[in-house]
């Protein structure tokens, strides 16, 4: 099948096509000619997900989803939550954001660095719309480890894989406890699940 995932972040996609298997052939919005950022301009992440799944539909009217994520750092007061993508100003990369988080961080003891990511995954099948959700429980490291994966990954250390952060264990083993992962494995069982739903090919 094939499905549009909005999204223009290649470590998602990987993470995607790695978890959604063979079975699916996922298109971005750049391969079928959209090039500009898609907004995310909601209060949760349930809006910014329907937003950026909305925004491809209405434009390409095929089935797609998409996915919004944050992480809520519990000394922080839930910060940087549905605002992650941006945490280190409007044109941030991931490297600001993490050294924003650090900075904000600094003093805080280990064991007080509790924090989570929770992912929120729309779908838009025949134009309908449905739900999946994934969440993942761990820690703010003191420092960056490892270079694999994206994001905030060199600064995570999820409860099962401690004290290694994402980035040091790689996409493999964070796919099966990630708050991606869970929310794309519930989305794959939905689609199967929706299989003879009626659905909006894609234009290519
Ligand atoms: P969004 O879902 O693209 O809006 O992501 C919000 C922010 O969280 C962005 O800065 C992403 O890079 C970051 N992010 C999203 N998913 C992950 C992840 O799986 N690991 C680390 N950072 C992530």
């Amino acid at each position: 099948m094939k499905i549009v995932f909005a999204t223009g972040n290649r470590g998602k996609l990987a993470e995607a096509a790695e978890i959604l298997g063979p079975g699916y052939e996922l298109l971005t919005p750049r391969d079928l000619g959209l090039t500009e950022d898609i907004p995310e301009t909601g209060m949760t992440l349930r809006e910014n997900s329907i937003q950026k799944a909305r925004y491809i539909y209405d434009r390409l009217g095929c089935d797609c989803f998409a996915d919004d994520t944050g992480l809520e750092v519990d000394a922080l007061d839930g910060a940087p939550g549905v605002f992650s993508a941006r945490y280190a100003g409007p044109e941030c990369d991931f490297k600001a954001n993490v050294a924003k988080l650090l900075r904000e961080l600094e003093g805080v003891p280990y064991e007080k660095r509790t924090a989570r990511f929770k992912c929120v995954v729309t779908l838009i099948l025949g134009g309908r719309m449905h739900f999946f959700e994934g969440r993942c429980e761990g820690h703010i490291a003191l420092q960056p480890a490892g270079d694999l994966g994206f994001g905030y990954d060199p600064v995570f250390i999820a409860d099962q894989f401690a004290p290694l952060t994402f980035a040091q264990v790689g996409p493999d083993q964070k796919n099966t406890v990630s708050h991606r992962g869970q929310s794309l494995r519930a989305l794959s069982a939905g689609l199967s699940a929706l299989s003879g739903a009626p659905s909006a090919d894609c234009p290519t």
